[in-house]
């Protein structure tokens, strides 16, 4: 059986006496596992790290940024090899693999040039003789904790900034598809950063909690689902830490009458079903306004989800993949279920697909609930599979309030050609991130990424400016230099002021 080590000190590394299984979805085998660590280890990482970073923050900006040239060429070059690594874990198609490649690297694009993100600020002659600057200084050993479901995308937002920046970044894979980000710490050194900048620990909650109780690590970045983010959120924050913990969602697509039914129907098919729906800006929520509109969508949904294609995560005809687990299939069943249940109409029941030749694989058909009302839990909380949802809402408003009182925020799409109508949802809407005729509205690398409510907890977010913040500490010097001297200004006794 293949083991999957950790990386520490720029090499494979082996600890700790527990395992976990590592599936292929395509088969339902175990293909590996990987070892499980807490402590120890974790303490092994920072020492890697202590002894590395203070000569990291010191080399200028622009050699940092080399390194993140080179890492970007090595994976571009390594790109299909990388993909197979990732979907053969995770499941998901090889092409939205090398998509979730390169939405990691484009946050590395960010990176190299992070020399001219760290110029500051200056005020010349603020007062008399006074000048002031404001520089941002890395904040020392960060930790990142990521969800399985973007293995390569979410460990780059992550340790892309926290290292440009000057830090040492030692990250915490999910426990489902650890190789591609162990082949990372692989890429980092042959790039040429330091030993210790970067480390993989692999472990569940007992190494998630020693990173929280590490008195070295400054800062926790987490991705994954709401209750563990809000567990660290509070844990991290308890001990003094700077922590950005982002959460799961419930993404709603509102569909005006006035859309274009035929490309909201495209739009909706990629976004509810790719990857078996297992993104955090999915739309598994549709709500047209008005019953015309909800028949006509329906109508149109039904061919379009009968031609979807479930295949191998290596067929290149298809759709979508098996998703993750046995365990994460049977939740998404039992929420088909639960929906049942609660009373919403079950119109393409998606359970018990199976697929020739790979019946032991974790595959789920489409699913389409319709006529689901906000009081149901199946409504209310996430289930991460191929299931869209039909609310129907009577006018505007119901259609606004939908997404605005749920318990999640991360991102929300309208579809309509009416720019008024656009504009005003666009601005009264309670969820972070906001689509308009666009169905997964995830902003680009130089923009930050992070939703609301539920689905952030920690006010800074991932990547862009926003994560600059986050992996550095502002410093503001105030300096005066008057004429002949600095020692005959006199006391002042007063809060000093320029004016
Ligand atoms: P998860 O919460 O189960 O796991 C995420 C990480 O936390 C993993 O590294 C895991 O080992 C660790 N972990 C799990 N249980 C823990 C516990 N009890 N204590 C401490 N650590 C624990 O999430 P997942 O299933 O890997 O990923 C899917 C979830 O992530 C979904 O809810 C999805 O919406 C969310 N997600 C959110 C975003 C976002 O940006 N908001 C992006 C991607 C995924």
């Amino acid at each position: 059986m293949r083991i999957i080590d950790h990386h520490i000190a720029g090499q494979a590394f082996a600890a700790g006496t527990r395992t976990s299984p590592v599936f292929d979805p395509n088969s339902g085998q175990v293909q590996a596992e990987v070892r499980l660590a807490g402590a120890d280890l974790l303490e092994q990482a920072v020492a890697a790290a202590r002894a590395a970073q203070p000569a990291w923050a010191a080399t200028n900006p622009q050699r940092r940024a080399r390194v993140m040239f080179r890492f970007k060429e090595l994976v571009e070059a390594r790109m299909d090899e990388l993909a197979h690594v990732l979907s053969a874990e995770h499941g998901k198609v090889l092409a939205d693999s090398r998509g979730d490649i390169q939405r990691g690297l484009e946050v590395i694009e960010f990176c190299c040039g992070i020399p001219h993100v760290l110029k500051g600020e200056y005020s010349h002659g603020a007062g008399p003789g006074i000048d002031i600057w404001a520089f941002r200084q890395p904040i020392g050993i960060g930790a990142g904790i990521t969800p399985f479901n973007f293995p390569a995308m979410i460990p780059m937002w992550m340790a892309g900034v926290a290292i440009a920046t000057g830090n040492a970044f030692i990250l915490k894979p999910s426990e489902r598809d650890p190789t591609l980000p162990h082949l990372l710490g692989d890429i980092f050194r042959e790039a040429g950063l330091p030993t210790g900048i970067f480390g993989v620990v692999n472990g569940d909650k007992e190494m998630v909690d020693a990173i929280i109780a590490h008195p070295d690590i400054a800062a926790i970045s987490f991705v994954g689902s709401s209750d563990v983010a809000e567990y660290i959120h509070a844990q991290g924050c308890a001990r003094g830490k700077r922590v950005q913990a982002m959460g799961g969602a419930k993404n709603h697509a509102v569909v005006m009458p006035d859309a274009d039914l035929d490309q909201v129907v495209r739009d909706l098919a990629g976004a509810a079903f790719g990857s078996a729906g297992e993104r955090c800006m999915a739309l598994p929520v549709v709500v047209p306004v008005g019953e015309a509109t909800a028949d006509a969508l329906r109508a149109k949904l039904l061919p379009a989800i009968a031609r979807l294609r479930i295949g191998t995560s290596t067929d290149p005809q298809a759709d979508y993949g098996p998703v993750v687990t046995a365990a994460h299939k049977a939740k998404i069943e039992s929420y088909i279920q639960m929906g049942v249940d609660e009373g919403a109409e079950l119109v393409v029941d998606g359970r018990g697909f199976t697929l020739q030749g790979h019946e032991g694989g974790f595959f789920v058909g489409p699913t389409l609930f319709d006529h689901v009302t906000p009081a149901m839990q199946s409504y209310r909380e996430e289930i991460f599979g191929p299931v869209l949802q039909i609310v129907r809402a009577a006018d505007f408003e119901a259609a606004l309030a939908l997404p605005s009182q749920h318990q999640y925020g991360n991102g929300v799409a309208i579809f309509t050609r009416n720019g008024h109508a656009a504009r005003e949802f666009a601005a009264r809407v309670n969820v972070g991130m906001v689509g308009v005729n666009v169905p997964i509205p995830v902003p680009v690398a130089y923009h930050s990424f992070g939703g609301w409510k539920r689905s952030a907890f920690g006010d800074i977010g991932q990547h862009g400016m926003e994560g600059v913040q986050f992996w550095t500490k502002r410093k503001t010097v105030t300096g005066r230099w008057p004429d002949g001297g600095v020692g005959d200004a006199g006391s002042a006794f007063v809060i000093p002021t320029m004016g």
